[in-house]
């Protein structure tokens, strides 16, 4: 999937970070920019990251980056250290100077899993470290969440506020993405193509040899998978314009020769038509055509497999047509172990999850969904489906490890 064209052209969170930092009073009142300075909260994802490199490249503000590895059950910290080095390496060799440091917290409370947002301890952290340095006028933070913001606002005002700054400066806190209107798109599109494919979001990696590859189950890359998908729709329509605009409600020859004549991302095709509820007699026709081809193009990218899956798991909330939906995804190169070792089944469409893959499993398919299931990020409504699908219960005692509640439901 070739999406460097759309890099770095869109100047949308580049105007939301420097509108940010101009309604600050302590910008404001500094004569020049050169001594403003600025505590970034670099986590490795895309959000902060996209963040630093915006400030870099549109401001004179002076940039300290403090990143807090936090070890929870997971592991992410691992990998997103790793990622970190290499974000702090790229925008030091591409953009400019600043200073940066770390620190290592680890949360991993005994039989309570749930220890808050991890943005909360960013927030403070972050008013820690501006009161004992004394001289930072503002701390970023890249979030994209509005309610995570507000509690991170009022968190570092409180940590900030405890007993006072004493003459100095009271630091404020900028959140250029929540304040603004910028989508996952442009926060993409803000930074180079190299660096975005850097950036870390996976909750629950897969430790691979010596680093860490994404789970791509968890809730954070299958929010990665449709901002991917969104922007290579925003890239692919122009070039397929004619085609979309023409072909779907024309002849079928014509259809077919036209297709054979533009040569589409046969992938894109199938997706977008499903996107827009194209007919399904056209959809199957692009299948029963093309499905080699398609699978050809999905089987070595993991981008395109992530958008086909989380397209399944998509399909049990918003289409009427689930089945065929799901049959149409599945031709083209879904992966349904990865599919149901997702925790997104909606409890409503339960049933119709069952009753759709039941006849369609074997027990390889069955253990590779329990193999692909991330421990630490496993809920009560996937494991009950895959045991009423017939997996292995001794598969899933290490999740039962971690979550008492699911002891009852194994020993059932
Ligand atoms: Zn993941």
């Amino acid at each position: 999937m070739d999406l460097k064209s759309n890099y770095p052209g869109n100047l949308s969170y580049a105007k939301s970070v420097l509108n940010e930092l101009a309604s600050t009073q302590n910008y404001q009142i500094k004569e020049d920019e050169e001594n403003v300075k600025i505590l970034l909260m670099l986590s490795g994802g895309i959000d902060s990251a996209a963040l630093l490199v915006n400030l870099l490249s549109y401001t004179k503000c002076q940039v300290h980056v403090h990143h807090v590895q936090l070890a929870d059950y997971n592991n992410a910290h691992r990998a997103e250290l790793e990622r970190v080095q290499k974000i702090l390496d790229f925008c030091l060799r591409n953009i400019r100077e600043f200073t940066y440091s770390f620190s290592f917290t680890e949360e991993r409370y005994e039989g309570n899993y749930s220890c808050g947002l991890d943005a909360e301890l960013w927030a403070f952290k972050a008013a820690r470290i501006c009161k004992s340095h004394r001289d930072f006028d503002l701390v970023a933070l890249g979030l994209s969440d509005k309610r995570a913001a507000l509690q991170c606002s009022d968190v570092f005002k409180t940590v900030v506020n405890c007993d006072g700054f004493m003459g100095s400066t009271i630091p404020q806190l900028i959140l250029p993405r929540v304040a603004g209107d910028c989508d996952n798109v442009d926060i993409y599109e803000s930074m180079p193509k190299e660096l975005a494919d850097i950036c870390w979001s996976c909750r629950t990696p897969i430790k691979y040899e010596d680093s860490y590859v994404p789970c791509r189950t968890c809730s954070s890359c299958r929010k990665r998978s449709f901002t991917v998908r969104d922007l290579w729709f925003k890239s692919e329509y122009e070039r397929h314009q004619d085609l979309l605009r023409l072909s779907w409600f024309s002849e079928k020859d014509k259809f077919l020769e036209l297709v054979k004549q533009i040569k589409p991302d046969l992938t894109y095709l199938l997706i977008y038509g499903l996107e827009n509820n194209f007919p399904n007699r056209r959809i199957n026709l692009l299948l029963e055509e093309f499905a080699e081809q398609i699978q050809e193009e999905v089987k070595n990218d993991f981008e395109r497999q992530d958008i086909l899956n989380f397209m399944v798991l998509d399909s049990a909330w918003t289409q009427e047509n689930f089945e065929n939906r799901i049959s149409f995804l599945v031709r083209a190169g879904a992966e349904l172990d990865r599919v149901l070792a997702h925790d997104a089944h909606a409890d409503k469409y339960y049933e119709e999850f069952v009753e759709y893959f039941k006849p369609r499993l074997d027990n390889e398919l069955l253990t590779k969904a329990v193999l692909s299931m991330p421990p630490t990020d496993s809920n009560l409504t996937r494991v009950k489906l895959l045991i009423e699908l017939g997996a292995d219960k001794s598969q899933l005692s290490n999740i039962a490890e971690i979550y008492p509640e699911l002891k009852e439901v194994l020993a059932a």
